[in-house]
């Protein structure tokens, strides 16, 4: 590696609001075949709003709202904040829940009214309650075409509602995307939210990959996989549960605001909501690379 190289494409990246705190990262980057970018809050914009609440048969929208964002209200992720959001916004008053419980990566439970409330991804509250009724299984599947995140709701071990939540693309990420394949590096889509959804947010932007349901701590050996497979692998991504996948990662890249673990785990980081600068990142690396080798 030449320090020239670096000093140069490091300015140039600067002025990009790229920083690159490991040296070797820009080396790394002219062999890169493969960018895994988290979805939500690296490709959405990480501010999700409840755009529909169905209920099951014998319950009240207002009801399935209110208990689960009493369950949600000592939950920082953003899909719980969302959910209380929602409430408020609809003047429902939310009891004081106990006995709260997160689950990374499928969702949380606490106990409302004295009644076991769970929220969380289908395929967990699944596990936890048994099937949904046909009219809710019909809508969850409506939704989840459309791109957005439902939630299912259960009490007392029955399904009582499902909650949608529709999180914006970033302004850029169709030409964020479209850049990257231009450039020859193949996209994938990584998320801990389901299948449908997921494909549908990658059809959007013409990524042709994806891995959904994926735990967080299973978002590491997605990007090992790809190595084993001998590919030089990216990893874009903004939270603390992408941290292992951002270490593991040949060039790991933390965007936007970013959990500090995130930042601290990444050897570029990006500052700022701005998606292209993770091909400004690939293109700034080349060609200081390209000029001095
Ligand atoms: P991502 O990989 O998209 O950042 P997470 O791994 O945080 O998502 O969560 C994966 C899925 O688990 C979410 O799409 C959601 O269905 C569910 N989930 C996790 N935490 C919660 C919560 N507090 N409330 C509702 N659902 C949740
Ligand atoms: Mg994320």
């Amino acid at each position: 590696a030449t320090p020239l190289a670096l000093i140069r494409g490091g300015g140039m990246a600067a002025a990009r609001g790229i920083l690159i705190r490991a040296g070797t990262a820009f080396q790394t980057l002219k062999n890169l075949t493969h960018v895994v970018l988290d979805k939500t809050g690296t490709l959405t914009q990480g501010r999700p709003a409840v755009t529909a609440v169905v209920p099951a048969p014998g319950w009240e929208e207002e009801a399935v709202l209110r208990l689960a964002a009493a369950a949600e209200q000592a939950s920082e992720h953003p899909l719980a904040r969302a959910v209380v959001t929602a409430a408020q916004e609809r003047g429902l008053s939310m009891p004081a829940a106990t006995g709260f419980q997160a689950l990374p990566g499928r969702g949380a439970r606490a106990l409302v009214d004295g009644r076991q409330v769970v929220v969380g991804n289908p395929r967990f509250v699944a596990e936890a309650a048994g099937a949904s009724p046909a009219t809710l299984a019909a809508a969850l599947e409506r939704q989840q075409t459309r791109g957005q995140t439902v939630v299912l709701v259960a009490v007392d071990g029955q399904v009582a509602g499902l909650l949608a939540l529709a999180d914006e693309l970033k302004p850029d990420a169709v030409q964020a995307v479209a850049r990257l394949r231009e450039a020859g590096l193949q996209p994938v889509l990584l998320t801990g939210d389901n299948r449908r959804t997921a494909q549908a947010v990658a059809a959007r932007l013409g990524i042709g990959q994806y891995r959904a349901e994926v735990l967080p701590q299973e978002k590491s050996a997605v990007i090992r996989e790809f190595q084993q497979q001998g590919f030089c692998v990216a990893m874009v991504g903004d939270g603390i549960n992408d941290a292992p996948a951002l270490m593991q990662a040949d060039v790991g890249i933390a965007i936007g605001a970013g959990a500090d673990i995130a930042i601290e785990a990444a050897d570029v980081v990006i500052v700022g909501e701005r998606l292209q600068a993770v091909v400004d990142t690939y293109t700034i690396g080349r060609a200081a690379y390209r000029k001095t080798v």
